[in-house]
């Protein structure tokens, strides 16, 4: 077969999600010629079925907490929710985001061809669809993760958090089985919205090596939300039965749910499209090994964002993809600093942290620990007994936070801005001297006067 060889550019970007737009426009925008192959829809992950719908479902779940609390404010509430409509608002907004990432290619010069991808050397990458190749200077490979399935007997009825957003009814009842932020997330979800959830995982509480108090407190919020968890069990197999899976437990328990969701982490994309014949070294989780500059093994191919395995967040994919932009075609080489991240579970309650674990800052010395627990002001004419939880851990010598964690209404945005202060290397005292903003909840990480307990030679006193 004949191939035509077209035009050559400076930069082919293989994904359009958050690394790779990013990437491409800023390239753009230096002047480099800029090609971007999609194969599904542009905006990736992140806008079509990550962070943006997640968030929009997680602001449909809370009415019930609103209706909940309603009455202790005098109002008196007659709701009912319905799926469809959510989903179709959800579908519009993400179409419309959508659009606004394609003019943003365009406005910044990038060229964007919506194919499949596939690596045929360091400087040449072929499409699909079309059967023509690309010639270029650099590859960025984008092409981030897709969710895992564990390879048991009817996994086929399972669905991920793929399907999740486009159900086409909501089940009765459901079973997610993973530990992690998205099984915390859908469960929660989920269970505003009215559906059974049963949560199952195979350790023994969720959100494995997040602060020790976060994951007490969010399970207790999880109980407090009707949310069955069953944790150290797999589930070992699925069965169709009417309208109903059937799902068998490692222990040999079988119980029947209208949907099974896996939640059990994401696999890199690297398989299928020429990595390896390229030169690209992956790494024993499949991930692309990369140097500090997103440089992979093959010095003409970068690799950014999730198919990294470094932090799977869309902040750090958008960092990532700006360096390579930088490095590349603004002689100004970055190496993006991953040590101080934040990051947020939306599950209810809400939790976000930065910085050390109070187990993890132990290991740096002697610490310090303030601790606050209190009900949110909100739920305080109501019976709702759920508290709230902030928690700063620090250096015992010289006061620097190690680590700051809340968990309740509002934790994200309180993170969000405690990161600015610990990325300055803030200390007790920094914190201590701001002014405190009344009546927030955030104030209380302003106003802590003793440590709450300490550790001394890594005993608690
Ligand atoms: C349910 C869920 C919730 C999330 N919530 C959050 C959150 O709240 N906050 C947060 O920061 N992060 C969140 N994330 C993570 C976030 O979505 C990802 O970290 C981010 O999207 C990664 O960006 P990326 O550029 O690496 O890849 P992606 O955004 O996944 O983009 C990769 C693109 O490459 C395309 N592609 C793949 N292979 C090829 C090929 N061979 N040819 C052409 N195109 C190809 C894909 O179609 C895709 O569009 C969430 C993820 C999930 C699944």
């Amino acid at each position: 077969m004949r191939v035509a060889v077209t035009e050559a550019y400076d930069l082919v970007v293989i994904g359009a999600g958050s690394g790779g737009v990013r990437a491409a426009r800023m390239a753009a925008k230096y002047g480099a010629r800029v090609a971007v192959v999609e194969e599904f829809r542009v905006g990736g992950t992140c806008v079509i079925r990550g962070c943006v719908p997640k968030k929009l479902y997680v602001y449909a779940s809370r009415f019930k907490d609103l209706f909940d609390v309603a009455p202790s404010f005098g109002w008196q509430v007659d709701a009912s929710f319905d799926w469809p409509t959510l989903v179709a608002n959800k579908e519009r907004e993400i179409t419309r985001l959508e659009a606004a990432y394609v003019a943003g290619l365009d406005g910044a010069g990038a060229e964007l061809i919506r194919d499949r991808a596939e690596i045929v050397d360091g400087n040449t990458v072929r499409l699909v669809g079309a059967g023509r190749t690309l010639s270029t200077r650099y590859i960025l490979v984008a092409t981030g993760g897709h969710p895992f399935i564990p390879d048991i007997p009817g996994r086929e009825l399972a669905i991920t958090s793929n399907a999740a957003f486009d159900l086409r009814a909501l089940p009765s009842s459901i079973l997610i089985e993973g530990g992690g932020y998205v099984g915390v997330e859908f469960a929660t979800i989920f269970a505003g919205l009215g559906v059974a959830v049963t949560l199952v995982y195979r350790g023994t509480c969720v959100l494995r090596g997040f602060d020790e108090d976060l994951r007490q407190g969010l399970d207790a919020g999880l109980e407090a939300r009707g949310i069955r968890r069953i944790y150290e069990t797999n589930v070992d197999a699925l069965r169709r039965q009417g309208s109903d899976v059937v799902v068998s437990f490692g222990d040999g328990v079988e119980a029947p749910f209208g949907a099974v969701m896996f939640a059990t982490g994401r696999t890199p994309n690297t398989e299928g499209f020429g990595l390896e014949q390229a030169g690209v070294r992956l790494r024993p989780d499949g991930a692309i090994e990369v140097d500090k500059f997103s440089k992979t093994s093959a010095p003409t191919i970068y690799a950014v964002g999730d198919v990294t395995g470094r932090t799977a967040l869309t902040p750090v994919a958008i960092r990532e993809g700006a360096a390579v932009a930088e490095t590349l075609f603004n002689d100004n080489p970055i190496a993006v600093d991953h040590s101080l991240i934040g990051s947020a579970v939306f599950g209810e309650p809400e939790v976000a942290t930065i910085g050390l674990t109070e187990d993890e800052a132990l290991t740096h010395g002697d610490i310090d620990v303030y601790v606050a627990r209190f009900r949110p002001m909100m739920n305080s004419l109501s019976n709702n007994p759920a508290r709230m939880m902030l928690k700063l851990v620090t250096l015992a010598e010289t006061g620097k936070v190690l680590g700051t964690h809340v968990l309740g209404p509002g934790a994200a945005e309180m993170i969000q801005l405690a990161a600015v202060a610990m990325g300055m290397g803030a200390t007790k005292s920094d914190f201590d001297r701001a002014v405190a903003l009344h009546p927030t909840a955030g104030e209380e990480l302003v106003t802590f006067k003793g440590p709450s307990y300490r550790y001394r030679g890594g005993v608690k006193v």
